[in-house]
């Protein structure tokens, strides 16, 4: 029987995801951090399935929990709080919706059963190696051959490309318009079809975390074409200010400026006014995210669509992050540089993978550059 979460009490839904994460959530891969991969999340992927709870914001319809934004946001917080890492879930964040959204119906009956199953991982194929601040300029190819379209062309960063069996994939599809965001179309690409060639790319700390993917004479059937062509732009951006949203949580940081307080502790730092100074002004900086962050939860609760000044969480959220790992090196000495799980007093503490996972923030999602120019252009309307 399916559950009307929406007319829970906030309190009662936000005892009941916390009861359950604590007691199903695999204690091993509680706050890792780096990006999970498909083979350690799988059993939790099978969990969720079975409890209905891998898709929290699809429709009730659609095999989800059709979460209201307040009660998705209590189940965000609840996942952040307990430390349950996010899975390769862009099956059930990016395209999933987008299918809802713009996709055909048979693209409706055949994807999204199999994104919640977790038959199909999906990844993202939207960044190339000269386009990615600039993703219009983009320059990987499809053209129309028979019933297929055939894609050619280098995507990059494609965030683990090699646990995906699928990519959706922006090409450009009429090379010959005046704005180059009119010929772009977003296609759903099988790993399995012939052509694709994976590269994985390692990361500062190591990991092998995105990969660089060829696409040479590679067949797509057209039915694999999703929304309008030469549309893709439009369906490509259509989930970012709630994905800006998410990352600009200030739970990343509470989490650093918490094992800074461990550290610190540890090392007999609160003595010292110089460390106090700097702790004490991140701390501020912390509650100031945090209030800016309510309020544009508010506006989510409210019913109301996140506007352009949502860039100002993404850039203050990363930003502080970023300074409190750079602290939390600083004050961790030499132990600060070796790899891996610490002992500062009695508490683990990972501060070089701490470092090195905040480094990418001001990057992703938008970078922080990119989004200074959204706020000076649409929101302080400065001239350009
Ligand atoms: C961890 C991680 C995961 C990612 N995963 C994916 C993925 O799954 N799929 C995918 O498609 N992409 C992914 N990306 C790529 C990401 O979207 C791009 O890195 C990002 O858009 C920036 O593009 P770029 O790397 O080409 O840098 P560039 O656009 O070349 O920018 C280089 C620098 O110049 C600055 N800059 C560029 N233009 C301007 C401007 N107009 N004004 C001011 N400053 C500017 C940028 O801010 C940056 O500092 C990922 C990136 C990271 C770091």
């Amino acid at each position: 029987m399916t559950r009307d979460y929406n007319a829970l009490t906030d309190d009662a839904f936000r005892a009941e995801v916390r009861a359950f994460f604590e007691a199903e959530y695999p204690p091993h891969l509680r706050y890792i951090l780096r990006r999970a991969r498909w083979d350690e999340m799988k059993a939790w992927w099978d969990i969720l399935y079975q409890k209905g709870w891998v898709a929290p914001v699809w429709p009730v319809e659609r095999g989800g929990m059709g979460l209201d934004a307040s009660k998705m946001l209590i189940y965000m917080e609840e996942m952040e709080r307990h430390g349950v890492v996010r899975p390769p879930d862009q099956g059930i964040t990016h395209i999933g919706p987008i299918i809802m959204r713009f996709g055909t119906e048979a693209q409706k009956e055949f994807y999204l059963p199999r994104a919640l199953s977790g038959e199909h991982i999906w990844c993202q194929g939207y960044s190339e190696p000269n386009s990615g601040s600039d993703l219009a300029s983009l320059r990987t190819s499809a053209v129309l051959d028979g019933d297929d379209y055939v894609i050619n062309g280098q995507k990059i960063w494609t965030s683990l490309a090699q646990d995906a069996t699928h990519c959706y994939v922006l090409t450009r599809t009429n090379p010959d318009t005046k704005k180059r965001q009119e010929g772009i179309s977003l296609f759903l690409v099988d790993f399995k079809t012939p052509g694709i060639t994976l590269r994985p790319i390692v990361n500062l700390a190591g990991h092998a975390e995105f990969c660089q993917v060829y696409y040479d004479n590679v067949r797509v059937p057209k039915q694999n074409l999703v929304g309008e062509l030469h549309m893709g732009w439009s369906v490509a951006k259509a989930l970012l200010s709630f994905e800006r949203l998410a990352i600009g949580s200030p739970r990343r940081p509470a989490y650093a400026l918490q094992r800074l307080e461990k550290v610190a502790s540890a090392r007999g730092l609160f003595a010292d006014q110089g460390f106090l100074d700097r702790y004490t002004a991140l701390k501020l900086d912390i509650e100031d995210l945090g209030s800016l962050y309510g309020r544009f939860v508010e506006q989510v609760k409210g019913g109301e669509s996140l506007g352009a000044d949502v860039s100002m969480l993404k850039i203050w959220s990363m930003d502080a992050w970023q300074r409190l790992t750079e602290l939390l090196m600083e004050v961790s000495a030499e132990e600060g540089v070796l790899d891996g799980i610490r002992d500062f007093g009695g508490v683990d503490v990972d501060v070089l993978t701490s470092f090195y996972v905040s480094r990418p923030g001001t990057i992703y999602g938008g970078s922080n550059e990119i989004q200074r120019n959204i706020m000076s252009r649409y929101v302080l309307k400065l001239p350009m």
